[in-house]
């Protein structure tokens, strides 16, 4: 009896302090009210330059679709391979056709469109050169990054005119879509909706709030910080992204830490290092306000800039920079090639 009493006191005990921090987590943690996943995240290539075969490129999807969207294109045919080789889309319901490879079929009945932050070479590459095998689809960008795309690749000399615009003749397989700022937009046959934002880069880069319902996910193209580019256009996405979080959950973040810290202002052409992202975050949870209002947010670090550099290993130290000065209680993911991610 004195055994089921001292248990029974001890129950008590813990049940009250599970309580006491689900309580916590709801005051404090904008990212703790649904502990059911929204959206996947595979990797198709993890780093900004140099290597091929592994440049800028996710896909997306709400957990309840089969269907994908492209976040950025540098590496997609390789990276498609490499995550299947990984098991990265064992959750994935593929209808395999039997005309066409696994890749094959994942890249022309699974994805469904194409968000191009911007249109430099290593976020465009494998787009272009897949697109002859690839289905219709759309491409999805603010209007400076469709001309770009067009007048430097789907112009009838680097490159076939795959899209439906510019240069004649177009092969019109993709349709392309400008993108309005701040304005939500569908995209087609998926349940997502993607609002485009315009970022500091030497040419327009563009993040990309996709929503689901009420569940959130924003992707951040290579964007220099404000401190630099003084042009305040993170500070307008904090903003916008603090008032929809009062009533959207923020699931995670792709933004960018191409350099390590001891990289000069000057020399840094539109890029973030992690003491400069973790200025941008501060912002970012003054602005929501409270206590630890980032805490558990999930970020995931992309664009590492690879080298071919002896003894030297950015990711090891970027990583290890990001952790030091990581007092937001963020969930800091370096992601690799081939890897699926839930949110
Ligand atoms: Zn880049
Ligand atoms: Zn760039």
């Amino acid at each position: 009896m004195k055994n089921f009493a001292y248990l029974f006191k001890h129950l008590l005990a813990l049940t009250l302090i599970i309580s006491l921090n689900t309580f916590a987590n709801q005051n404090t943690a904008i990212t703790e009210t649904s502990q059911t996943a929204a959206f996947e995240l595979i990797v198709l290539g993890d780093s900004g330059g140099i290597e091929d075969g592994n440049l800028s490129a996710f896909l997306l999807r709400s957990l309840n679709s089969r269907n994908y969207v492209a976040l950025d294109a540098g590496t997609l045919v390789n990276g498609i391979n490499q995550s299947v080789q990984h098991n990265a889309f064992a959750d994935l319901p593929i209808v395999k056709n039997e005309s066409w490879s696994t890749a094959g079929t994942i890249l022309r009945e699974h994805v469904k469109g194409y968000l191009i932050s911007h249109a430099h070479l290593d976020h465009i590459n494998g787009m272009i050169v897949a697109s002859p095998e690839d289905t219709n689809k759309n491409i999805y960008a603010l209007a400076s990054v469709n001309n770009m795309i067009g007048e430097t690749y789907f112009n009838g000399k680097a490159w076939a005119n795959f899209t439906d615009r510019g240069i004649p003749p177009t092969l019109n397989k993709y349709h392309v879509v400008d993108l309005p700022i701040a304005e939500p937009v569908s995209i087609t046959d998926t349940q997502l909706k993607v609002t485009a934002f315009s970022l500091s880069h030497p040419v327009e880069s563009t993040a990309f709030v996709i929503e689901n319902g009420s569940d959130m996910f924003v992707y951040f193209g290579d964007t220099g910080p404000d401190i630099v580019e003084k042009q305040g256009k993170l500070d307008a996405i904090w903003t916008y992204l603090a008032g929809q979080a009062k009533h959207k959950q923020l699931r995670g973040i792709v933004i960018e830490a191409s350099f390590e810290n001891e990289r000069p202002h000057n020399l840094l052409f539109g890029h973030l290092t992690p003491k400069l992202l973790l200025q941008e975050l501060h912002n970012f949870a003054s602005k929501i306000g409270g206590e630890t209002p980032l805490q558990n947010l999930k970020v995931v670090i992309s664009h590492i800039k690879y080298t071919l550099a002896e003894n030297t290993n950015p990711r090891l130290t970027i990583k290890r920079q990001l952790d030091e000065a990581n007092d937001l209680g963020l969930q800091i993911i370096i992601p690799e090639q081939g890897q699926k991610w839930v949110f």
